[in-house]
């Protein structure tokens, strides 16, 4: 990290030694003026995202739940894995794998697996935003803990305003993994109004929508509203640091529906992408901004238990964790890689922020290697 800091830093200079005089509009763009956007899909499993739709699960109505399982096949099955996951995922994998990297699929030596040993919501987002896992975080119980996250660590390092940093999510516990501190920083609830303050119209709508439409499980709001939300903050308070937390992958894979899963994921690429084109949009962000994609935990690998996860479900410790940025390189989807975990993902976020995290957390997992390329 220091290393590369300093590398970085004589580049810089090398680069303002040569052309500096020539073209004095050059900014020498740095960590400075960087913006993370950090998106969680709750309960992802590597086996839909790197091969699609699954033709085991696929086989019996009694394992997919599917209500039409005709018209699943019609929408997201090819006959190779790489046309499967496109179909359900085309923006993922056309346009972000690409341009950026994907950490994962163990089939070509890219793993990526949690260290925590409960394998469900909470420990994993906690292990996401704290750098390792915490003993004490043994239940989805709507608890905040005392341990700094890598968002209380980013606002106070960088000295960021309360409205730069956000999380915004359709279920309570995001609130609560968020920060040690509770009002901290922008933090939106599954069914909290935005305050007034902060608030528009749109937001205000959206907000109260929340309350009318029904999900699956009453504890969580519906995904589309919060990703709304979370764009219309995006645009009117420019956070620096976002995390957006969305939940129905989890949902629809407890009830067995695999059909609505599959639907649901294809939905959420598409949220992906008017994020990321959001994003270029707008000059903030437009070159400067970091989007981190990963899930909390994996989910059983049969047919039978594709819907469960936690400890002993084998398959619940597996994740995927995607990068794109101007500070990534363009590695694609990655093979025959060092293992990662989800322990080095708050050490890869604050790297791209220029902020050393082992200041942050001695024991936190280093930053994924070869996710910083120099500028
Ligand atoms: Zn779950």
């Amino acid at each position: 990290m220091q290393r590369n800091h300093a590398s970085r830093k004589r580049f810089v200079a090398a680069v303002c030694a040569l052309l500096c005089g020539l073209a004095p509009q050059y900014s020498g763009a740095g960590p400075a003026d960087r913006n993370i956007v950090l998106v969680t899909l709750d309960g992802v499993r590597i086996q839909e995202l790197f091969t699609g739709m699954d033709a085991q699960i696929a086989a019996t109505d009694a394992d997919s739940g599917a209500e039409d399982i005709a018209v699943t096949r019609k929408r997201y099955w090819r006959d190779s894995a790489q046309e499967r996951r496109e179909a359900l995922m085309p923006f993922f994998w056309k346009t972000l794998v690409p341009a950026g990297m994907v950490l994962g699929n163990q089939a070509l030596g890219s793993k990526a697996t949690v260290r925590n040993t409960q394998w469900f919501s909470y420990p994993g987002y906690s292990e996401i935003l704290t750098g390792e896992p915490q003993a004490e975080v043994q239940s989805n119980d709507l608890v905040r803990y005392p341990h700094a996250t890598v968002l209380d660590y980013a606002q106070r390092s960088l000295a960021l305003k309360a409205t730069e940093v956000a999380q915004i999510g359709s279920w309570d516990g995001f609130k609560m993994a968020a920060s040690q501190h509770d009002g901290a920083f922008f933090m939106n609830g599954a069914f909290e109004p935005v305050p007034a303050a902060l608030s528009t119209p749109e937001m205000d709508t959206l907000g109260a929508l929340r309350g009318q439409v029904m999900e699956v499980w009453e504890e969580s709001s519906n995904d589309a509203l919060t990703f709304r939300i979370a764009l219309a903050y995006l645009k009117r308070h420019q956070p620096r640091v976002l995390w957006l937390g969305l939940g129905q992958s989890d949902d629809w894979a407890h009830a067995r529906r695999y059909d609505r899963l599959l639907d649901y994921l294809h939905l959420a690429d598409g949220m992906l992408a008017e994020l990321w084109q959001t994003l270029q949009s707008d000059e903030h962000y437009l070159g400067r901004t970091t989007l981190i994609i990963t899930t909390d935990h994996g989910r059983g690998r049969t047919p039978k238990d594709w819907v469960d996860h936690d400890a002993g479900i084998e398959g619940s410790q597996d994740i995927w964790i995607a990068i794109i940025g101007p500070d990534t390189p363009a590695l694609g989807e990655v093979g025959e890689y060092p293992d990662v975990t989800q322990s080095d993902i708050a050490a890869t976020l604050l790297q791209y922020l220029g902020l050393d995290p082992r200041k942050f957390n001695p024991d936190a997992g280093p930053p994924i290697p070869g996710s910083l390329q120099a500028r």
